[in-house]
């Protein structure tokens, strides 16, 4: 009798271990299939934001890739430094995977040589061109004590901002004379949504990215040049044909920026037209399909 009661408890615990075993198989099996579910539900609410920052008169961007990359278009003049870190850690950036330098203009890299002392950087672009402003001499500076080598911003560079993101160089295509005609310019892709940055690429230069052949097409511009006459011509807009507009202008400049011509030009086309001094700063969110617009006030 001893012997059969422990022979009884040898297979019931066997019983109990083969139950355990194929319960925990299908819970874990369970838990799998819970979080694929969960990975499908958080990819759709994946976004890309991209930050069109109040810097007054002078243009910045900052995009958040889904997965948490990071890049950084111009910075504002100098008297913005403190207020580009201030940005910095509003929305959490601490490092910055790609910085773009458009083009040597003050406007544009005045507040760059803080942002590259302050925060941790992957890969710099610039164009190439020389000034010899103190701004862009600081500048170079920064990314020397960085240990940083910039990369030569030119039309046909492409890359992944990361698995979702794809960001092409359009321009330079060649070489100009004017610094302004030299802004690298990028578009962003993420799905089916796309972001035009054209820092202050006037007229030649977008002539010359029409006649490369590369899809202009985007949903957000980001207006060449502030709103100057000597960007945004029709063709280029027609080319683009965005839905949203953003202007990045300070309130009362001197330059007169935006003007009434490319105003009306963007009006005729039926954008929306999103601008810093009216709005602050313009938050763009794009989940790769749609397109949100929020700003500051
Ligand atoms: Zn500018």
């Amino acid at each position: 009798m001893r012997t059969s009661k422990s022979t009884y408890a040898i297979i019931f615990s066997l019983l109990a271990g083969i139950f355990l075993f194929v319960f925990s198989g299908c819970s874990l099996e369970l838990s799998d299939a819970g979080s694929a579910d969960q990975a499908d539900g958080k990819q759709q609410g994946k976004q890309l934001k991209v930050y069109f920052l109040d810097v007054g008169q002078g243009a910045s961007q900052l995009l958040v890739t889904p997965s948490g990359k990071t890049m950084l278009i111009d910075a504002g003049n100098n008297d913005k430094e403190q207020k580009m870190l201030d940005y910095m850690k509003k929305y959490r950036i601490d490092k910055l995977d790609v910085v773009i330098g458009t083009h040597p203009d003050a406007d544009h890299i005045g507040g760059l040589d803080k942002v590259i002392d302050h925060i941790p950087v992957g890969a710099i672009y610039m164009p190439k061109v020389q000034s010899n402003t103190k701004t862009f001499e600081s500048l170079l500076i920064s990314i020397k004590n960085k240990g940083l080598k910039v990369k030569t911003a030119k039309s046909g560079l492409s890359w992944d901002l990361d698995d979702q993101v794809h960001v092409d160089m359009l321009a330079p295509t060649g070489t100009y004379e004017d610094t302004n005609n030299m802004s690298a310019v990028v578009k962003v892709t993420y799905g089916q949504n796309s972001f035009l940055l054209t820092g202050d690429a006037e007229a030649e230069s977008e002539k010359d990215m029409i006649a490369s052949g590369a899809n202009l097409q985007a949903d957000v511009l980001l207006v060449g040049h502030h709103g100057s006459n000597s960007s945004t011509t029709a063709k280029f807009l027609k080319q683009v044909h965005p839905k949203y507009a953003v202007i990045q202008v300070g309130e009362g400049n001197s330059y007169g920026h935006p003007k009434p011509k490319v105003l009306d030009r963007l009006q005729q086309q039926g954008v929306e037209v999103y601008r810093n001094d009216k709005q602050g700063t313009v938050e763009v969110t794009s989940d790769g399909r749609s397109i949100h617009i929020a700003t500051e006030r």
